[in-house]
């Protein structure tokens, strides 16, 4: 059963076995599980349930419906970092990429290495993996939905002499509509939308959506259930109190909302970590517009990735967007964007991805709005410098005649040589122009109730009967795209939830 902002005023308190908050990568496979287990299922989600056939490319319509705050945010720092989150059944997955990058080994290890937990090793992860690539259909592409800009940036790569990796994506059969930021309109890509949530629903489960959760219920110690109030999808204003009681709550509202709602009961207190080690894998955006026609919009964004530099925390890839998007985000406006954007058959967007070296917090600002920092290092701005360059001269090498840089003091340059200009003038962090979409740890699991906020089992240590299933649970930042390890979590701690409320 699917519940809408109109049907609050019949029936606003509700019961279940486990409320799960978010149906997001994390929110949508815990309650699936649990759904599956034979268990009473309520998700609360924030924003609409908007199915496949109302997917379009209209910006104006879709950012709003789709994404946090129309897709303006900003998390503070030196520089600013914009960012964006989902806010929809599905969650940031209706709009991603859909990239299927397993946990690398390393950082695993590095889990196993600081928990003990043998669970979190490859070796413990690797049947979660599979069971996520299974039912996200986890793999390579049709042929025809390589599209122009994919061939240069892998042509460009092998010119370069440099290890090019083709990504799986969770798709079946994309025919590269390149409309993936703004939902799939042919129901190829497998978002949690489509591969986990019609599952959880023929188990049974409840979806209540146009409901933003406020506030946790703690009773003796214990959480009991959460509240919230249902929002009016039109103009965004809350408007009747929900009540769900349950016997388990299982947070899920990504790594930066996730946070806020935890700070307001002020959990986490033994560690004192709830709303810290906050991590973001930033990148920055470099354009290239070449003398012919590409038409890097037919055919999906993020065929391959470009590997060559990830031993130094640098991973290159292509990154095409819907013309609005684009538009918006020149480094000019008025009569010079038009006459750029009427060659945006010319254009080919790539961005350097960079490992996190440092982190940041969210805090619970005023009126309870997230309030993320982050500044990145020397070592971050040197590395986000390098891999700009790297784009930057195997754009000019496939022949492009003018490169859009990520720098507001040096937007543009129109020849190789003209790169040297980048050190000369790239002295302060501030003229650095960087976005993210890969927001994680900000309740992080661990083994020691002094070292994490939750424990392995997903449950915060000082708040029995709240579990966080999301991106939030990270113990360090996995450097690649987060989906499929935070699907992997939420499997197991969906698998050992259901274990324990079997038991009770
Ligand atoms: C544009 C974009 C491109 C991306 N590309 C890729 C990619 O190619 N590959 C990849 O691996 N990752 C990609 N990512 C990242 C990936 O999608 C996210 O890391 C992942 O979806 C995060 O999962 P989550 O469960 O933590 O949060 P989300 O998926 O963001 O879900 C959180 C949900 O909780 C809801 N919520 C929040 N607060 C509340 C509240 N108080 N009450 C009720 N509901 C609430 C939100 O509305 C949302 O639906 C991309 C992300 C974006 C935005
Ligand atoms: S490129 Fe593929 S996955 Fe993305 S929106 Fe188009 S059909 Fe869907």
């Amino acid at each position: 059963m699917i519940l809408r902002f109109g049907d609050y005023s019949r029936e606003a308190t509700f019961d279940a076995d486990v409320v799960v908050v978010g149906t997001g990568a994390g929110g949508a496979v815990v309650g699936a599980e649990l759904a599956e287990a034979g268990l009473n299922v309520a998700f609360v989600e924030e924003g609409g349930w908007h199915d496949t056939a109302s997917f379009n490319p209209y910006m104006t319509e879709s950012i709003p419906r789709l994404y946090r705050d129309a897709g303006v945010a900003a998390i503070l720092g030196t520089p600013n970092i914009p960012f964006v989150e989902g806010r929809c059944v599905g969650g940031s997955t209706v709009v991603n990429g859909a990239m299927t990058w397993r946990t690398p080994e390393d950082v695993l290890d590095g889990w196993f290495k600081s928990t003990g937990a043998s669970e979190l090793s490859p070796h413990g992860m690797e049947p979660y993996f599979e069971r996520v690539e299974t039912a996200i259909s986890a793999k390579h592409h049709l042929d025809l939905a390589i599209g122009g800009d994919a061939r240069i940036m892998v042509q460009g790569a092998r010119k370069m002499g440099w290890k090019v990796e083709v990504n799986r994506r969770n798709q079946d059969t994309c025919v590269g509509t390149n409309n993936c930021v703004l939902g799939c309109p042919t129901g190829a890509k497998q978002s949690t939308l489509v591969a986990y949530m019609p599952r959880a629903m023929k188990a049974g489960a409840r979806c209540l959506t146009e409901v933003r959760i406020e506030e946790l219920i703690i009773e003796n110690g214990r959480c009991v259930g959460v509240k919230g109030r249902a929002i009016d999808p039109r103009t965004r204003k809350a408007s009747t109190p929900v009540t769900v009681r349950a016997r388990a709550v299982v947070v899920a509202c990504g790594a930066v909302q996730t946070p806020v709602l935890l700070e307001k009961h002020k959990v986490g207190r033994p560690s004192g970590l709830c709303g810290k080690n906050f991590t973001c894998h930033p990148n920055v955006k470099v354009m290239a517009l070449y003398p012919f026609e590409v038409r890097s919009w037919q055919g999906m964004s993020q065929y391959a990735q470009i590997r060559e530099f990830h031993d130094e925390g640098i991973v290159l890839a292509e990154n095409f967007i819907p013309p609005g998007l684009l538009a918006a985000h020149l480094p000019f406006h008025g009569k010079e964007a038009w006459e750029l954007m009427q060659q945006y058959d010319n254009i080919v967007l790539s961005g350097a991805l960079v490992e996190d070296s440092t982190t940041g917090t969210v805090r619970r600002g005023p009126m309870g709005m997230a309030v993320p920092r982050y500044d990145i290092t020397v070592q971050d701005h040197a590395r986000f410098k390098k891999g700009a360059r790297l784009l930057a001269e195997m754009h000019f090498a496939m022949g492009a005649k003018r490169v859009f840089l990520p720098f507001s003091n040096l937007p543009w340059i129109d020849k190789v040589d003209d790169l040297k200009r980048i050190e000369e003038t790239q002295k302060k962090r501030n003229t650095l122009e960087l976005f993210t979409v890969h927001m994680m740890g900000t309740a992080c699991m661990g083994s020691d109730a002094q070292r994490s906020v939750i424990d392995l089992n997903g449950q915060i240590w000082d708040l029995p009967g709240c579990y966080v299933a999301d991106a939030s649970i990270f113990p360090t930042a996995v450097g690649v795209n987060p989906q499929v390890t935070i699907m992997a979590m939420a499997t197991r701690i969906g698998e050992r939830l259901a274990a324990t409320l079997a038991k009770a």
